[in-house]
C-alpha cells in the first residue's frame, strides 16, 4: 500500500484507499507540487492565470478543470477538503470561512421558502438565532424539539418539513440521541438529517455511516484544537455539496487557504488528541462524582449516565467536554470559576487548553429563565472543556476552585 502510486496525480503521492483513520488523516488530500515538498503547500493567491484566451474560456465553461479564483476553489482548500471528506466517509466536503457559514451555506443551498425544519432545542446558541431569527425571515419555519425525545421529533415532523438538525452529544449537558433512529424519520418524509459533529470530530463519530446525509462541523474547535483559526466545513453527497459549492462560489463565506492549512496540520493530530481528551475527561467526570459538593456530573462517558450504553453504541469515545452541577447557586459556581488558576474562562472549547464557563450567564445566557429551566441550563451548573495539560494539575485546579466556593 505505502508505495504504490496514485494514478491520477502529475506528482507521485502514496495511495491510502482502505487505510484506518488515523492514516486518512495524516496523509488523505496530499497533492504535491513540482517541489515535492513533504508538509502541504499554502497557496495564497486571490487567482490564476491561463496559459491562452482558449484556456480561461474552458475553464470558465467547465470543460477543462482548473482553478480560476480563491473565491471558488484554491488547493489549499482543497487539500483540507478532501482529507476531511475522507475521514467522514463523505463523497465530497465543502469548507466554510467559519461553522456558521457552513451552516448558512447548508440552508441557504438545500432549503427553500415554505420548507420546515425540525431542530434539537440543544444546539449551538447562535445556531438557534439563526433558525429562529433569519431563516424565519425567508418563510422557512423551524420547530424546536427536545434532542432525546424521539416522540417529539416524529410529531414536529410535517409533509414540508426537508430538514432535521442536531448536535450530539448536545452542549453543555452531553444529551445523545440515537443518529440512525433519526436519519430514519428524517427519510420517511424526504428530509435530510444533518449533524453538527463538532463535539465528537469524526474520530469518534461518524455520522454519515450511521445514516445522516450531512456532516456539519466549526472547525474552530477541536479540528483546529490548538485555538488559531475560524473556520467550517459541510461533508455529505456530491449532488448535495454541488449545490452547497454553487451558493458558495456565488455568496461568497469560504475558507481561506492559511486557515485551511492550519486545519489540515489539526487533522493530523486529531486521532491522538481526541484520545487524550476523553481519557483526561473521564478521569476527571469520575474524580468530580466522587465529591459530596457535586450535585451531578454530565458525561457520556460515565457508566451512571443515562445514556451511555448508545454512547458505547454510537461513539468511540466519549470526547472532552463535561459539566457538572456544584452546590449552591451563582454566586459559588462564580466564586469557583474565578478560583481557578490556569483554566481559561472562555465560552471557546476544543482547545489544548482547559476552559471553564458559566453557560447560564454566557453562552446560554440569551434563554428566558423558563427554557434555561427546561434545558437544564441551572445557576450552578460548570462546564469544563477538558484541554491537554497534566489531569493531576487541571483537577488540582478544579479544586481551588472548590475551596474559593466554600466546598471540599
Ligand atoms: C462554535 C460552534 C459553532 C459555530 O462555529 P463558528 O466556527 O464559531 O462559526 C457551531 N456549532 C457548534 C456545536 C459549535 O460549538
Amino acid at each position: 500500500m505505502a508505495n504504490s502510486v496514485k494514478n491520477d496525480s502529475p506528482i507521485p503521492v502514496a495511495d491510502i484507499s482502505g487505510a484506518e483513520l488515523e492514516t486518512i488523516a495524516v496523509r488523505a488530500g496530499v497533492h504535491r507540487t513540482h517541489e515535492l515538498e513533504h508538509s502541504e503547500a499554502i497557496f495564497p493567491t486571490s487567482s490564476f492565470v491561463f496559459n491562452s484566451a482558449a484556456e480561461a474560456a474552458a475553464r470558465f465553461s467547465g470543460e477543462a478543470e482548473g482553478n480560476i479564483y480563491s473565491r471558488f476553489t484554491n488547493p489549499t482548500v482543497q487539500m483540507f477538503e478532501e482529507r476531511i471528506a475522507a475521514m467522514e466517509c463523505g463523497e465530497r466536503a465543502v469548507a466554510t470561512a467559519s461553522g456558521m457559514a457552513a451552516i448558512l451555506s447548508t440552508c441557504m443551498a438545500l432549503l427553500q421558502q415554505g420548507d420546515h425544519v425540525v431542530c434539537s432545542r440543544s444546539v449551538f446558541g447562535t445556531t438557534n438565532v439563526f433558525f429562529e431569527k433569519y431563516m424565519a425571515k425567508f418563510g422557512i419555519e423551524t420547530t424546536f424539539v427536545d434532542l432525546t425525545d424521539m416522540d417529539q421529533w416524529r410529531s414536529a415532523v410535517g409533509d414540508n418539513t426537508r430538514m432535521l438538525f442536531l448536535e450530539t452529544p448536545s452542549n453543555p449537558l452531553c444529551e445523545i440521541a440515537d443518529i440512525t433512529l433519526l436519519a430514519g424519520i428524517a427519510h420517511e418524509h424526504d428530509a435530510l438529517l444533518v449533524v453538527d459533529n463538532c463535539f465528537c470530530t469524526p474520530a469518534l463519530q461518524r455520522p454519515l455511516l450511521l445514516g445522516a446525509d450531512i456532516v456539519i462541523h466549526s472547525a474552530t474547535k477541536y479540528l483546529d484544537g490548538q485555538g488559531r483559526c475560524v473556520g467550517g466545513v459541510v461533508v455529505g453527497k456530491n449532488q448535495q455539496m454541488e449545490e452547497v459549492f454553487g451558493f458558495l462560489r456565488s455568496a461568497g463565506p469560504t475558507m481561506s487557504p492559511f486557515n485551511a492549512w492550519v486545519f489540515l496540520k489539526g487533522l493530523e493530530t486529531l486521532c491522538l488528541r481526541m484520545k487524550a481528551h476523553s481519557e483526561s475527561a473521564l478521569d476527571i467526570a469520575k474524580w468530580l462524582s466522587s465529591k459530596a459538593s457535586v450535585e451531578a456530573v454530565f458525561y457520556t462517558g460515565l457508566e451512571t449516565h443515562a445514556q451511555h450504553e448508545l454512547a458505547k453504541q454510537q461513539q468511540s469515545g466519549f470526547g472532552g467536554v463535561l459539566s457538572f452541577r456544584i452546590k449552591g447557586g451563582k454566586e459559588e459556581a462564580w466564586k469557583f470559576i474565578d478560583g481557578t488558576q490556569f483554566l481559561s474562562i472562555t465560552a471557546n472549547l476544543g482547545d489544548t487548553k482547559s476552559t471553564i464557563t458559566h453557560p447560564a450567564t454566557t453562552t446560554h445566557g440569551r434563554l428566558s429563565d423558563e427554557s434555561k429551566m427546561r434545558s437544564g441550563i441551572t445557576d450552578n451548573l460548570i462546564r469544563v472543556s477538558v484541554g491537554l495539560e497534566s489531569v493531576e494539575d487541571i483537577k488540582k485546579d478544579l479544586q481551588l476552585g472548590f475551596v474559593a466556593a466554600g466546598l471540599s
